[in-house]
């Protein structure tokens, strides 16, 4: 078998580099992103409440309810504060992951950038709660305190910004691609898919409108992709036709009040 190879997309508007944004395109008319992200979502919430955890840990080694062994009050505190950064950066991860695949509505501004800043907010509940509470803390040293303060700093950067994500995608903007199609420079057709057989060889796919491809050379769309998308259309339509005939059956049999 034939190793995927990640393809190079470019805009034909920009001659930009649009992989990340147009990988996740299907095909065909109206298509919708496709893949569950209820796991990533999950996985990500999970380890951000481990993350808030270790906060919590770390407080608890900070105000000495707790003790790691003979480890130092100082390492175990880092310790905690790491861990807490390695669960926030992991989650924000997935959560971005998530987001490529099911993005939110630019329509509703406030959804759309909680959804995209949502890894940095969580940077911001893990750390500065404990950073305020070790710079009032009365019982540590100055140095223990300079150093947790730094580390915890230094991970609240680390995490927010990590947490970002710096190249949103809303669901616009799959709207968008899903009206663009691609063709590469060599070939005669273009496509309503990256994924087409036809375009396995090719490293560099440009992504534009029909008119652009046609601008470019291109003569019409490849067969495959229009067969594919003649399937896909078909099968919407069987699928509604199904739903509709369940609807009537349990109609017709449900036995009628009087
Ligand atoms: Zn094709």
């Amino acid at each position: 078998m034939a190793e995927k190879k990640q393809k190079r997309i470019v805009s034909a508007d920009t001659g930009k580099d649009v992989t990340k944004k147009a990988r996740t395109k299907v095909s065909g008319k109206g298509a919708t992103p496709t893949g569950s992200t209820g796991g990533l979502r999950f996985g990500a919430i999970f380890l951000w409440v481990l993350a808030i955890a270790c906060e919590v840990m770390a407080l608890m080694v900070l105000w000495g309810k707790i003790s790691i062994g003979s480890i130092p009050m100082l390492y175990s505190l880092i310790g905690f504060l790491v861990l807490d950064l390695i669960f926030v950066v992991i989650g924000s991860q997935l959560w971005k992951k998530a987001n490529h695949i099911k993005p939110a509505s630019e329509k509703n501004k406030f959804t759309f950038w909680l959804w995209n800043n949502l890894g940095f907010i969580v940077s911001v509940i893990a750390f500065m709660p404990i950073i305020i509470l070790i710079l009032v803390n009365k019982d540590a040293d100055k140095k223990t305190k300079a150093i947790a303060t730094a580390v915890a700093v230094v991970a609240l950067a680390v995490g927010g910004l990590t947490g970002i994500d710096w190249n949103p995608v809303s669901q616009e903007d799959f709207i968008e691609a899903s009206e663009d199609v691609f063709w590469t420079s060599g070939g005669t057709k273009y496509h309503t898919s990256q994924d087409c057989s036809s375009l396995n060889r090719s490293e560099e796919l440009v992504l534009g409108s029909v008119e652009q491809a046609t601008e470019a050379g291109k003569t019409g769309l490849c067969s495959f992709c229009e067969k594919r998308d003649a399937k896909a259309l078909e099968g919407e339509e069987s699928n509604t036709i199904k739903l509709e005939d369940i609807v009537d059956s349990i109609e017709e049999e449900l036995p009628i009040a009087n």
